[in-house]
């Protein structure tokens, strides 16, 4: 197994644990790391392993969710710059954090590791808006999004140039192999929107490189905004019919995928539809 060259410059490599992809993009002023990996271990065999093409001079967070930021505190240590969503630290805090708390204290469900080497550590550069990031021959664009997987998604554009395609790193805002993860912390009504406004970015020839799985085509986008659109949809019926979450999840074959997966979903759904009613769902174009 080894890094494969997925656009001119940009690399992606599938590991074990978590079944994370980790991409790279190579300038010439050294490597930007998209994540971290799920503990400071995986950080450092993904820094050895990516010395063949250069050194890691900056990381970016795509989101909070442990498996992309526990390694964080491996590159802290070395003085790399770490960029990440304005409202990163604050997800970090409300919800990595307690459930760190509780997989050491041994209750949860937690993959086997050792989470006591573990130091929960935010990125040291915070954006609130679009930026590029110059890694010398060439920039990329980090773009944080509105609410989505999380309220603090945030997508890294590789510009197609001279004949190259486009790339797009984004995440668990497109999930691969599986269908959409509702996990903590998840804007299960305003993903749609929130992904279509990407996907109106994004070429037809371009590249996505989800954080987990196989890199995909922006037509697997599609398909994956218009189960995002079903799951809001019904979760919009349900709730202004007056189901509790459990007599939603009842209606087990109206739902587009295994109503064990999509708890968090109808649960987080009906918060925000609490806190704003007006909520509505794009319909798929
Ligand atoms: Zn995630």
């Amino acid at each position: 197994m080894t890094w494969n060259e997925i656009a001119t410059d940009v690399f992606s490599r599938r590991y074990p644990q978590d079944d994370l992809t980790m991409t790279v993009v190579r300038g010439t002023h050294g490597l930007l790391l998209i994540d971290t990996g799920g503990s400071p271990a995986h950080a450092a065999l993904v820094d050895a392993e990516v010395k063949q093409l250069g050194d890691v001079r900056w990381v970016v967070n795509t989101h909070a969710h442990y498996d992309h930021t526990f390694g964080n505190q491996h590159f802290a240590a070395t003085g790399v710059p770490i960029y990440g969503h304005h409202l990163l630290p604050a997800h970090l805090h409300e919800h990595e954090r307690p459930r760190l708390a509780a997989w050491r204290a041994g209750t949860g469900s937690e993959p086997p590791r050792d989470w006591h080497d573990v130091i929960i550590t935010p990125p040291t550069r915070l954006l609130s808006e679009r930026s590029w990031l110059d890694l010398g021959d060439r920039s990329v664009e980090l773009i944080p999004l509105d609410r989505g997987h999380t309220d603090g998604d945030l997508v890294i554009r590789v510009p197609a140039g001279d004949g190259s395609t486009g790339a797009w790193i984004v995440g668990d805002v497109i999930e691969e192999p599986g269908p959409p993860m509702y996990g903590s912390g998840c804007f299960p009504m305003r993903w749609p929107r929130t992904l279509a406004a990407l996907l109106d970015e994004i070429g037809e020839d371009d590249i996505i490189v989800p954080g987990h799985g196989r890199a995909v085509s922006r037509a697997y986008g599609v398909a994956q905004l218009a189960v995002l659109e079903s799951t809001a949809t019904l979760t919009l019926e349900h709730y202004r019919a007056g189901h509790s979450v459990d007599r939603a999840l009842a209606f087990q074959d109206a739902w587009p995928y295994p109503v064990a997966a999509l708890e968090l979903a109808v649960q987080n759904g009906y918060q925000e539809l609490d806190e704003d009613d007006d909520l509505d769902v794009p319909q798929v174009s």
